[in-house]
């Protein structure tokens, strides 16, 4: 079913969703699954699946020189979307991204997508790999997250890249993209950000999902900003509680998000043994206003603690 159709149908009520890492190479798919037979108590409705592009590692020869060898890291994503699918029933949406990818390759992945029964996608960019400064697209590939929004928007239409196909068979995808309530880094500015978001539902995405906040005025100063700019469509909030105090930084850091002062203080003279105890509450109170709010959905970035997950949501 279409992720868009679950909002219809709850009828105003409150849906949760996670989003699970593949598990390193080498690891299992019982990973995923001890994350998330516990959750399923909460019905999700969907379960989001990332997918981490190939980074450079540097290995030292005999020579004592070092080889750069490209490697991903954390295969698997479709694979884990189909597992999902065939053990749970429920809908699962892999992340596709733009880097690494030519477009012919995005197309044969969105045909593998498309004969396995998945028809949700969160259409994304990616980041810049490890030890670049700046994002590069393939030569053939997309630059910006709406372009590859646009291409499945066209095999939505039965458009494929070869023209010499003339009644390429419609796929049926629903298409997430992301959105940022502090705005994305590269941005100039929220405004500017707030434009190109826009012009991603303009060209098919039916909701977006949000990088994670730790304040909630930021959310709904997005969802304003987002109304104001004629963009109706649902917005899911993405949340993710703090457990450890080396957070505070690393956290802002990665993400180019903001920590509201009054937490950092809180945090701050906490000792370290109750640091996840203090970062689930924050969560749980985020949840309880956000819920009142009306949001659709709470989307948990799980990072494979379900622990603290399990925590929140039974509280929310
Ligand atoms: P875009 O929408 O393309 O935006 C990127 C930047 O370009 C922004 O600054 C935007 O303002 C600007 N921009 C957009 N369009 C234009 C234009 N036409 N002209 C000029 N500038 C423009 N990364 C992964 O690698 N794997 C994942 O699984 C993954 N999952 C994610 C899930 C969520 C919910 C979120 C919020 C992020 C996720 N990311 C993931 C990270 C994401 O790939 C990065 O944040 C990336 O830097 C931007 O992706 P985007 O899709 O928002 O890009």
């Amino acid at each position: 079913m279409k992720i868009t159709d679950y909002f219809e149908k709850s009828k105003g009520q409150t849906l949760v969703s996670f989003e699970v890492l593949p598990p390193l190479k080498g690891g299992s798919m019982n990973d995923i699954f001890e994350t998330l037979d516990p959750l399923m108590e909460f019905k999700p409705p969907f379960i989001d699946v990332t997918y981490h592009r190939e980074e450079y590692v540097y290995n030292k020869r005999p020579s004592g020189y070092y080889e750069k060898t490209a490697i991903r890291k954390r295969p698997g994503t479709v694979g884990i979307c189909a597992s999902i699918m065939h053990r749970y029933g429920i809908d699962a949406i892999p992340h596709l991204i733009c880097g690494g990818f030519s477009i012919e390759e995005t197309e044969n992945a969105l045909i593998d997508l498309n004969f396995l029964g998945i028809n949700n996608v969160l259409a994304l960019r990616g980041d810049a790999r490890q030890f670049e400064d700046k994002f590069i697209p393939e030569t053939d590939g997309h630059k910006f997250a709406v372009d590859l929004v646009k291409q499945i928007n066209d095999m939505n239409k039965g458009i494929y890249l070869d023209s010499n196909i003339e009644k390429g068979t419609p796929t049926d995808f629903c298409i997430g993209v992301a959105g940022y309530p502090e705005k994305h880094f590269e941005a100039p500015n929220f405004a500017i950000d707030i434009e190109y978001l826009k012009q991603k539902i303009d060209a098919g995405a039916s909701y977006i999902v949000t990088q994670m906040f730790f304040d909630n005025t930021n959310f709904f100063r997005f969802r304003d900003a987002c109304e104001q700019a004629g963009i109706h469509v649902p917005i899911v909030p993405g949340l993710k509680p703090i457990t450890k105090k080396y957070q505070l930084s690393s956290i802002p850091r990665k993400f180019f998000i903001n920590f509201p002062d009054i937490l950092v203080k809180e945090m701050m003279k906490t000792e370290d043994k109750d640091i996840k105890k203090l970062g689930i509450e924050w969560c749980i109170s985020q949840c309880k206003e956000l819920k009142a709010a009306g949001v659709p959905c709470l989307h948990f970035y799980t990072m494979g603690d379900v622990d603290t997950t399990y925590k929140i949501i039974e509280k929310v």
